[in-house]
């Protein structure tokens, strides 16, 4: 029997991705020129289901990128010159701040240890900041940020520009895009696709930004936020992207408007909470994110008490679950289960049984 992965990306492919998959085959989808009309109904196409998805206002572009990691340089190179301002509180957003190191920016950071969320009031964003840096979900600890804070940040900050890594709270995080300017993901986390695709939502402030700093300095080559934006207007890419994951994520997308997305809410919200009760009542776990408002609903981290985390991890996938391990320093101390959209309930209740059995 095939195993189900609980691992935060890649992760357990989207239930409805196979049969997509071998559409696009008999179709002789990834033959057909990226130049074609058929390249570009299909952009047309992913473009609409992310429009509606979430509930984009009209002046924002829908880019592909090779990964979220791209975007990180890509947005630093073209939309700041100086000034940049990152929450870090764990390794993906720590990873934005070293882009901006490497680029030379000068780049402020408010950093709480791992584990931990931020309260608004730490945060003091200095004037002349071009860009605000935060991660919605970090993937590594299991904190996530409540979309009403990244809000409040709007109404108390309104000149940076406002960047979200939304790579493993996506779709899930119900972001009002009129509050930030850009957000990013890849989609081997929330959409449950291959990796290898990053997609870049940016508004229109983003791209004056962009177009105010043109010339001046490098900002991005092939994959500037001006190029992806010219090519865009035709549905088109600066290179040959990749199309299978443009025509997985245009059908994904689809399927998930065609459930409904607070459908999607409530099932990630109601398995997020059975994961944390198991946790709280186990002898053997405990949660590591100790303040509720800050608990993932889509990574969950656990800490394991008194044994070897890679025995638990061992074990779990002799049974057919495949969950993740600790990040970094904690490969020994933790284990993380993903809950995104593709792990159905029944598998959630089977896994917290198999836990309990442990
Ligand atoms: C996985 C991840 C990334 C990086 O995604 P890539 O596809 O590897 O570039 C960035 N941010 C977060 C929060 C992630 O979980």
């Amino acid at each position: 029997m095939a195993s189900v992965y609980f691992t935060p990306g890649p992760a357990q492919l989207y239930p409805t991705v196979a049969g997509h998959l071998q559409n696009a085959l008999d179709q002789q989808v990834f033959s057909q020129s990226h130049r074609s009309q058929a390249f570009k109904d299909l952009y047309k196409r992913a473009d609409a289901g992310l429009r509606a998805l979430f509930q984009l206002p009209a002046d924002y572009s829908i880019y592909f990128t090779g990964s979220a990691t791209e975007i990180w340089e890509r947005s630093l190179q073209s939309l700041t010159a100086q000034n940049t301002y990152h929450l870090v509180n764990g390794s993906f957003s720590k990873k934005y701040l070293d882009h901006a190191k490497w680029l030379d920016r000068n780049a402020q950071v408010l950093q709480v240890p791992f584990g931990q969320g931020f309260s608004l009031e730490d945060v003091q964003v200095p004037d002349g900041t071009e860009l605000l840096a935060i991660t919605q979900n970090e993937t590594s600890s299991g904190v996530c940020m409540p979309v009403e804070d990244i809000h409040a940040l709007r109404q108390r900050y309104p000149e940076p520009l406002i960047s979200v890594d939304i790579v493993s709270g996506a779709p899930y995080a119900a972001l009002d895009f009129s509050q930030i300017d850009m957000a990013f993901f890849s989609v081997q986390k929330g959409f449950g696709l291959p990796a290898g695709l990053g997609v870049w939502l940016v508004n229109e402030r983003s791209r004056q930004k962009a177009a105010s700093l043109e010339g001046k300095q490098y900002t991005g080559g092939h994959h500037s936020l001006a190029s992806l934006q010219d090519q865009y207007q035709q549905f088109q890419t600066p290179s040959t992207p990749n199309v299978l994951d443009i025509y997985l994520l245009a059908h994904v997308v689809e399927d998930m408007l065609a459930k409904g997305v607070d459908v999607i809410r409530q099932e990630t919200e109601a398995k997020a909470q059975q994961l944390y009760a198991f946790l709280e009542e186990s002898s053997l776990f405990a949660p590591f994110v100790q303040e509720k408002r800050h608990q993932s609903p889509t990574v969950v981290v656990a800490d394991v008490l008194d044994r070897p985390a890679a025995e638990i991890i061992s074990i779990l996938k002799k049974q057919g679950f495949v969950v993740g391990s600790g990040y970094g320093a904690f490969k020994d101390k933790q284990i993380r289960i993903a809950n995104f959209p593709a792990i159905l309930g029944r598998q959630v209740d089977d896994l917290v049984q198999a836990l309990k059995r442990l």
